[in-house]
């Protein structure tokens, strides 16, 4: 029997002599959001870069910005998350090797942060815009893959608490800051480059270490610098194939940091045993773990009981990075959703052309501007610790940012997924990774109320913490009644000390906010400052995304942040 004949016009196979059954062609989906460059496409970031004092690194980052933008580099993300790690407590011959498998490309892009110094540079070349230029590029890097950035940002953290005993300081300090990344399961005393983890969560006591039960006996003389064994267990332990651990435990002094290599000098395992991994809802790319200690051998960081004061250095650096992190998943949410409602039609128009999806898409822009202002301030102030005001400054925006902008990106997540409708819910889009994301940062390093008691405790133990806060924030004063009034307010609660820490969460907000405010109104868009005052100093009754006021420019505060790609 013949085939059917084609008829005009009707689409062939290639010989041009078969009818096939082709459906449709697919129109109106944009095209991939890739190879365009992180930086050169992020006006936000580019200003932020100038004001903070990094602007001598701007073409470091544009090479950078390309290079997190590559197509193979978006995929490694992917392909790292696809194959989460694997687990072996024993090798086929019942030797134990608590060995954890990571995917290739998880170690692809462990090698790129690394050799981009994201766990190193502010400390091997510090100086005006070393910690702004390390936050610009972890923000880059971060919107690849946060998962692979824990390890990334323990080992950057850990320098502050390490150099706090010197002679451990100079065995581990430069292998640390070595920027040629080695996955390698072998003893420390054969790697020119070693990564660091932290292990303070136990079941019993979690935010209060001081419930540990972990213990630390003198393997002979005891004090800062000595060798002691750990027996005990911890509850959470990411990334577990890290060379040594900053670990807490309760020595006969009370609870101290100890520095806890996962091999013996001698060359052996140091028992210090993975029982199996955590079945995580996000960050999968990168392993957590519940760990036994039994008779780990490690030695003392600091003060015989002081290991909170010791380790909080580290966990001060961590709880910056979650703002980098936390502020990157934003960017990158805008990043996909502008980019959609650019290249998508419905009823008639671009979804960016549309009043109702501008004010969402403006508002999400607006949520990410003010993260990214106070994220790189507060870098800043990292960068000139010599001076008093930033040190004080730093210390308490710290804690109150981490609590504000971890907070704000699961819903920022979540509406920035509803621009793209159902496509959006996809796994094969970055968006659902996001999302899983997006709370992490806020409930680890010390959740949410633990930031806001933290920020109390600052201010009680040093109350020109807040005198520095305020007049960071007064340096805006005049520029908007709106502004001058919300701060007004809020210096006037803080007089009241009566119920503060059931009030905590209030007024923390409130400071997240007032700082966010003052920064955009002195250096940030005017359109964006004047929306952002509109917005989140005013209440007009709506709760949701897309509740910006008449009169707002949304179109130029969407374009500020929209990729032109394709
Ligand atoms: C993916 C992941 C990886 C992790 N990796 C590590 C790691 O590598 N190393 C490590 O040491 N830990 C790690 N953690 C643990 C993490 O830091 C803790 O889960 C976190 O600090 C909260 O402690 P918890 O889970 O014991 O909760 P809890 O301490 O029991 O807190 C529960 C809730 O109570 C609140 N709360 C606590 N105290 C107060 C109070 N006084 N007043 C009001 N509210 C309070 C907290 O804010 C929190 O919301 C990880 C956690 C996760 C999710």
């Amino acid at each position: 029997m013949n085939a059917p004949q084609p008829k005009p016009g009707m689409p062939t196979d290639n010989q041009g002599d078969r009818y096939l059954a082709a459906t449709h062609e697919v129109v109106n989906q944009p095209p991939a959001l890739e190879n365009y460059n992180l930086y050169e496409q992020d006006i936000a970031l580019q200003e932020a870069v100038q004001r903070e004092g990094a602007g001598k690194a701007e073409s470091d980052l544009k090479t950078f910005g390309a290079l997190a933008g590559d197509a193979a580099i978006i995929d490694l993300g992917f392909r790292a998350n696809n194959n989460k790690p694997t687990f072996n407590t024993h090798d086929r011959f019942g030797h134990r090797i608590d060995e954890v498998d990571f995917h290739p490309s998880y170690h692809e892009l462990m090698r790129l942060a690394f050799e981009n110094g994201l766990h190193s540079s502010p400390w091997t070349d510090p100086g005006k815009g070393a910690h702004v230029t390390r936050a610009a590029k972890y923000y880059m890097h971060s919107q690849v893959e946060a998962a692979h950035c824990c390890p990334v940002t323990m080992t950057f953290a850990a320098i502050p608490s390490i150099r706090k005993q010197p002679e451990l300081a100079s065995l581990w300090e430069s292998r640390v800051l070595a920027n040629n990344y080695d996955p390698r399961n072998v003893p420390d005393s054969q790697k020119s480059s070693v990564t660091i983890g932290m292990a303070m969560t136990e079941k019993q006591g979690g935010s209060d270490v001081r419930a540990n039960s972990t213990l630390a006996y003198p393997v002979g003389t005891n004090g800062p610098g000595q060798a002691y064994e750990l027996v005990g267990h911890k509850w959470f332990v990411s990334a577990p194939m890290c060379d040594a651990f900053l670990v807490l435990a309760q020595a006969p002094g009370g609870l101290s940091c100890f520095l806890m290599p996962r091999w013996r000098p001698d060359g052996t395992k140091n028992p210090w045993q993975i029982q199996r991994l955590k079945n995580k809802m996000g960050n999968v790319a990168n392993a957590s773990s519940e760990v036994e200690l039994r008779g780990a051998l490690a030695w003392m960081i600091g003060e015989e009981g002081r290991g909170v004061p010791t380790i909080i250095e580290m966990v001060a650096m961590t709880r910056f990075d979650c703002m980098i992190g936390s502020s990157a998943g934003m960017r990158q949410a805008v990043a996909q959703a502008t980019h959609h409602c650019r290249h998508r039609s419905a009823f008639g128009s671009q979804l960016i052309d549309q009043p109702l999806m501008q004010n969402v898409l403006a508002d999400l822009v607006l949520e990410n501007e003010a993260a990214l202002a106070y994220t790189m301030r507060v870098a800043r102030a990292l960068d000139n610790q010599n001076q008093e005001h930033e040190r004080l400054l730093a210390r308490l925006a710290t804690p109150v940012g981490k609590y504000w902008i971890c907070k704000r990106t699961p819903n920022h997540a979540y509406e920035s997924m509803e621009c793209i409708g159902g496509s959006g819910v996809m796994e094969d889009c970055i968006m659902p990774r996001l999302f899983r994301e997006s709370p992490v940062n806020a409930i680890w390093e010390g959740s949410g109320n633990v930031q806001c008691l933290d920020t109390l405790r600052a201010i009680h133990k040093e109350p020109e913490t807040l005198d520095a806060f305020f007049r960071e924030a007064a340096e805006a004063k005049g520029a908007d009644r709106r502004f001058d009034q919300f701060l007004a307010q809020l210096q006037n609660d803080f007089a009241d000390i009566s119920d503060v820490q059931y009030r905590a969460r209030n007024l923390v907000d409130r400071m997240a906010l007032t700082l966010q405010v003052s920064l955009l109104l002195r250096n940030g868009d005017k359109a964006v400052a004047d929306a952002f005052c509109a917005s989140r100093l005013q209440s007009n009754g709506g709760m949701n995304y897309g509740n910006l006021p008449s009169g707002t420019d949304a179109a130029a505060i969407i374009k500020r942040a929209t990729p032109v790609v394709g």
